[in-house]
C-alpha cells in the first residue's frame, strides 16, 4: 500500500462523497430556532403565510385613491399605525398611515409626509404628482403562501432562521446531528492543564477540531488522547464504533514506526484510501473500523485544518443532506513568486490585501499561528509556478465553518 500513487484531492473528495451517501443520517428532529443555527433542514419549509400578508406602507405618510381624486387638498378620515386593522377608505378623503401599517381597501398611492402640506382647515395638500401603487408594499411580495421557502438539505444560518420566524414557526425539523468521536493519538500529547513533561506537547488538535465540529451541526464524543500503540487503538475503536456515525483520529498515519492508526485500520478494519497528493496533509487515510467511517487525520494541527476543511467537512455536510458542500472560492491576484512547481496540490494559508494574497511566511504544517493570521487557503496546483499579478484559486476560511 505504501507503494501506492497518491491520489489526487478531486478522487479522494468523491470517494467520500459516494461513502457519505451511504452513510445519509435518516433521522430527524423539532428543534427550536433559538437552537437551530449550523443544522441541516430535514424537510422543505413550505410557507403558511403570504408575505406581506397584506399590503402595507413602505412610509410614513398619506394613503388615498388617485383613481378618483380631482387634484385637491383632502380631509383625512383616520389614522392607521403598524398592527392596526384599518377601515376601508372613506370616498373622497385621505387616511394618515405610518410604516407598516395596512394600506386601507379603497387607497391605491401613498405619498410621504415629506411631500404634502397640512393647510390650516386639517386637509392636505399633495405637491408633487402621484402614481398608483407608489409607496405600497404588495401582499405577497416576499412570498406566497404555499411557496417553498428553504430546501431540504439547506444549512440554517441567521437568514434562513428568520425567514422561518416570519412564517410564525417556532421549530424546525433537522437532521439529527451527527456523533462525531474524537481521538488524539500521540504518545507525546499532554492535555491542557497538567503539567508538560520533557518531549510532549499539548493536545491542540482536538481544540480546534471540537470546535469545527460543533460548527458543522455535529455532536462530539471525545475520545481523549490515545498512545501509540496498535492495542490500545484497536481496542478504543471497537468500544466507539457502536457509539459514533464517524470516528475521526488526529496522528499516526504516516509510515512511521509510531504511526499505528493506519496500521489497525490495514489490519483490523477496511482501509478505502491512504496518501493524498496535497500539502500539507499527504498522509490522509480513510476506512471502515467495522461498519463505521473513519477519517485519519494527520497529527500536524495545519495538516488536519486542511483536510478537514477540505475532505472531512464536506463528508460530514453530505451526510446530514447537504447537496452542495463545495466551499466558497473565487480567483485572486497572487502577491508572490511560485518559481517551483510542485508535485502535490498545495494550500498556503494567505491573506487578501489590496486583493492580492500575501503569504503567512512560515508555511511549515506544524505552524498554526498562520492560520489565524491569514483569510484564507492559496490553492496551487500540481506543476504549476506563478508570479506575481498571475491568478490562483483563494478558499477563504470563513466558507469553511
Ligand atoms: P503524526 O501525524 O502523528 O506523525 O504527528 C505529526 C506531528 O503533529 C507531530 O509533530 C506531532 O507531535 C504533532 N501532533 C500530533 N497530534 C497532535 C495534536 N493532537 N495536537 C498538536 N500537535 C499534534
Ligand atoms: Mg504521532
Amino acid at each position: 500500500m505504501s507503494q501506492s500513487p497518491l491520489i489526487p484531492v478531486e478522487e479522494a473528495i468523491a470517494s467520500l462523497l459516494a461513502m457519505a451517501q451511504e452513510q445519509r443520517l435518516q433521522e430527524s428532529e423539532p428543534v427550536a430556532l433559538s437552537e437551530a443555527r449550523q443544522r441541516v433542514l430535514a424537510n422543505d419549509l413550505v410557507a403558511t403565510l403570504d408575505l406581506p400578508p397584506w399590503p402595507n406602507s413602505a412610509m410614513d405618510g398619506y394613503a388615498l385613491n388617485i383613481d378618483d381624486w380631482n387634484g385637491q387638498p383632502l380631509a383625512v378620515s383616520q389614522r392607521i399605525f403598524a398592527g392596526q386593522a384599518p377601515q376601508a377608505l372613506l370616498a373622497g378623503t385621505c387616511a394618515r398611515i405610518f410604516t407598516g401599517a395596512p394600506v386601507p381597501e379603497g387607497a391605491n398611492s401613498v405619498e410621504m409626509q415629506e411631500n404634502v402640506e397640512l393647510m390650516e382647515d386639517g386637509r392636505v395638500r399633495f405637491k408633487q404628482p402621484l402614481s398608483v401603487g407608489q409607496n405600497i408594499r404588495p401582499q405577497g411580495q416576499e412570498n406566497r403562501a404555499g411557496q417553498v421557502l428553504l430546501q431540504a438539505g439547506k444549512r440554517l444560518g441567521p437568514f434562513e432562521l428568520a425567514i422561518a420566524a416570519a412564517q410564525g414557526c417556532t421549530h424546525v425539523p433537522v437532521v439529527r446531528r451527527p456523533r462525531v468521536a474524537l481521538l488524539s493519538t500521540g504518545d507525546e500529547l499532554a492535555e491542557p492543564g497538567t503539567p508538560l513533561e520533557p518531549g510532549c506537547i499539548y493536545n491542540s488538535n482536538r481544540t480546534l477540531l471540537s470546535h469545527w465540529l460543533s460548527a458543522l451541526g455535529c455532536e462530539v464524543i471525545d475520545g481523549g488522547i490515545l498512545p501509540d500503540q496498535p492495542r490500545h487503538t484497536r481496542l478504543k475503536l471497537e468500544q466507539l464504533q457502536q457509539a459514533a456515525d464517524l470516528i475521526l483520529t488526529t496522528g499516526g498515519v504516516s509510515a512511521g514506526d509510531a504511526d499505528c492508526l493506519g496500521e489497525v485500520l490495514r489490519e483490523c478494519g477496511r482501509p478505502l484510501f491512504w496518501k493524498l497528493s496535497i500539502k500539507p496533509g499527504k498522509p490522509l487515510t480513510v476506512g471502515y473500523f467495522g461498519t463505521v467511517p473513519v477519517i485519519g487525520l494527520p497529527g500536524n494541527p495545519t495538516s488536519a485544518l486542511v483536510t478537514f476543511g477540505l475532505l472531512a467537512r464536506a463528508y460530514l455536510l453530505r451526510i446530514q443532506g447537504v447537496e452542495d458542500v463545495t466551499p466558497l472560492s473565487f480567483p485572486v491576484n497572487v502577491g508572490f513568486d511560485w518559481p517551483k512547481a510542485g508535485n502535490r496540490r498545495e494550500y498556503l494559508r494567505a491573506k487578501l490585501e489590496e486583493g492580492r494574497a500575501v503569504l503567512y511566511p512560515n508555511q511549515s504544517s506544524g505552524v498554526l499561528l498562520g492560520a489565524s493570521w491569514a483569510d484564507g487557503l492559496v490553492e496551487i496546483h500540481e506543476g504549476c509556478t506563478l508570479q506575481v499579478g498571475d491568478t490562483a484559486r483563494f478558499i477563504p476560511f470563513c466558507g469553511l465553518f
